[in-house]
C-alpha cells in the first residue's frame, strides 16, 4: 500500500514538471518505435543483402549500414550502429548495421 502511494506521487511529480517536455518524449518515442518496425520490415525483405553485407565487412575494409527508410548503403558504419542519420533522405535515425537488422528478426 505504502509503496504504491510513493510510486503515484513519482509520477504525478513527473508530469507535472513539464507536460510539454513530457509529449516531446513520448513523440520521440513513437517515431523512434516507427523506425524500428520499419527497420524489421526491411531486414526481413533484404535478408539477403544483408549477409552479403556482413560477409562484406569480414572479408574488406566496407563498414556497410543500411538506411530502412530510402534503402540507401551507407558506409562508416560499426557493427553496433542503429538508428544513426541518413545522408540521402536527411531522417535522424534510420541508418542501422546490418548485423542490428538481422538480430531484429
Ligand atoms: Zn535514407
Amino acid at each position: 500500500m505504502h509503496k504504491e502511494k510513493a510510486k503515484e506521487r513519482k509520477g504525478q511529480g513527473f508530469s507535472c514538471k513539464g507536460k510539454k517536455l513530457c509529449y516531446i518524449i513520448s513523440e520521440m518515442k513513437n517515431e523512434k518505435a516507427e523506425i524500428q518496425d520499419r527497420a524489421v520490415t526491411f531486414a526481413a525483405k533484404n535478408q539477403d543483402q544483408l549477409i552479403e553485407a556482413i560477409e562484406r565487412r569480414q572479408t574488406s575494409l566496407d563498414n556497410p549500414g543500411f538506411c530502412v527508410e530510402c534503402g540507401e548503403e551507407r558506409d562508416g558504419c560499426e557493427p553496433d550502429v542503429r538508428q544513426y542519420p541518413c545522408e540521402s533522405c536527411g531522417c535522424s535515425s534510420s541508418v542501422y548495421a546490418p548485423e542490428e537488422l538481422l538480430f531484429l528478426i
